[in-house]
């Protein structure tokens, strides 16, 4: 057994039997790895707080030799992103980072950047950027670490310039279309505007936490949604569920504003 170590954030944990729980999580050098941490369930005492959700930890982990599941040593907390989380809203969005996080690392490789992103958005999120802000930079900068960011300036399927003088029409799956294609396509799921545009342009020049003017771009529902959700699910080939709890978070966050 080959014992490692690394920094990392704890993107889930998942009951294993009675006592213990499987943990899921993201780490700069050794990409997406999932341990069992031996009766963490039972008794949290010996992992402190350092399996709620998005706790930046030092973990050390003994690989098993082919075996998918590693034995986690020890996770000491290094940041805690949980009393932000108290927040529905913030929490929901938490979850939905996770889920992207956790669908596209792969295990074994190397993501510092991908890391980097995470902490970049989690600390905006912590310094009160508006959820669905936080959400569209992160599907956005996670696409283009993939080489999977969707081309606005041509059309998905035929390759023609789009002008976008009167918006740009988005199917489902995150292609931009040009107007023939589209007919052909039976219809667009939203329409790029320029405000849509300008959040593209600026999210790939500036921090998270500078992207505050940007809430209506980023609502759900809208264009951008289409572009950048569409993109990830069709490539994942999964539609993510803690989109909708940030949906119902944020409708109840606005009816109580309190
Ligand atoms: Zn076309």
């Amino acid at each position: 057994m080959a014992r490692r170590s690394d920094e990392a954030y704890v993107l889930r944990t998942q009951a294993l039997g009675e006592a213990d729980l499987i943990v899921t999580l993201l780490a700069e050098h050794a990409g997406r790895l999932r341990g069992v941490a031996a009766s963490a369930k039972r008794s949290r005492r010996r992992f402190g707080g350092a399996l709620d959700p998005m706790t930046r930890v030092r973990a050390a982990w003994s690989e098993r030799e082919g075996r998918e599941l590693h034995r986690i040593e020890s996770l000491e907390p290094a940041r805690s992103f949980s009393s932000m989380q108290s927040e529905p809203a913030t929490q929901a969005a938490c979850a939905v980072l996770a889920e992207i996080a956790g669908a596209l690392a792969s295990e074994e490789e190397p993501d510092p950047k991908g890391f980097r992103l995470l902490g970049a958005v989690l600390d905006a999120l912590e310094g009160g950027l508006d959820p669905w802000v936080a959400v569209r930079y992160f599907e956005y900068w996670t696409l283009r670490l993939h080489g999977l960011l969707p081309d606005v300036s041509s059309c998905g399927a035929c390759g023609a310039e789009l002008r976008g003088a009167a918006g740009i029409p988005v199917e489902a799956r995150g292609f931009a279309l040009c107007a023939a294609c589209e007919r052909a396509a039976g219809g667009r799921r939203g329409t790029l505007s320029r405000e849509d545009l300008e959040f593209l342009r600026e999210a790939a020049a500036r921090g998270p936490s500078e992207m505050a003017t940007h809430r209506e771009a980023s609502r759900p529902g809208g264009a951008l949604e289409a572009l950048l959700r569409g993109a990830i699910e069709a490539f994942t080939e999964r539609s993510f569920r803690a989109y909708r709890h940030l949906e119902r978070a944020t409708r109840a966050a606005d009816r109580d504003p309190s």
